[in-house]
């Protein structure tokens, strides 16, 4: 493995089931984040939406499957992908899955939850297909993706948060930019 310097910016994986928001909360994340930063910074903010565009864009996938309409993602490629783009750190990787990522990339894992129902039709308006509507809302109820993470990283560095208004958006980014902040001021 080779050794890199320290990351200069944490990286962020925000991650939940489809629909909890994490591609809202990453994208004002980022905003927020961006606006911290000055031109002479060398590492910049960056919003990585991983399975809707990095694993297209960089053709980590063997096809799109239409039946889940999404990418069957080529897991090995993607990492090889994401290993040279994380090591600057200011990611803000933004994807449902949460447990393929070595724990070393990894400073914060945000994981949102939002009710069952409201996820339903947060899902429905989407036009998914039913049963990817009710693999999803499953998945919810049984806090698939927050055990994933807690069994994939160290417990002080998962949090979940709570995703079911536009307040809710604005104070959980507000606490990521806290948190990002006391990080820069313990890795300065
Ligand atoms: P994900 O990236 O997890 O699939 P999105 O960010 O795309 O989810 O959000 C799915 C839908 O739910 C969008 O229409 C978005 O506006 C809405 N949404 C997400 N989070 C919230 C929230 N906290 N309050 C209100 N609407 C939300």
């Amino acid at each position: 493995m080779t050794e890199h310097p320290p990351r200069r910016l944490p990286n962020v994986l925000i991650t939940g089931t489809p629909g909890t928001g994490k591609t809202t909360h990453a994208n004002q994340l980022f905003e927020a984040l961006q606006a911290t930063q000055s031109e002479d910074d060398e590492v910049k903010w960056e919003h990585i939406n991983v399975g809707d565009e990095f694993v297209k864009n960089r053709g980590c996938h063997s096809g799109f499957n239409e039946e889940w309409q999404s990418w069957d993602v080529d897991e090995d490629k993607l990492l090889d992908e994401l290993e040279l783009v994380q090591v600057p750190g200011g990611k803000i990787l933004d994807w449902h899955t949460c447990d393929i990522f070595p724990e070393r990339w990894i400073d914060l894992v945000v994981v949102l939850r939002c009710d069952h129902a409201l996820l339903w039709s947060r899902l429905e308006k989407r036009a998914y297909p039913l049963a990817k509507i009710q693999e999803n809302n499953t998945a919810e109820i049984m806090e698939v993706v927050l055990m994933d993470a807690r069994e994939s990283y160290a417990e002080e560095i998962v949090v979940e948060l709570k995703s079911e208004s536009p307040e809710e958006v604005e104070e959980n980014v507000a606490r990521i930019v806290a948190w990002v902040e006391a990080w820069r001021k313990d890795h300065s």
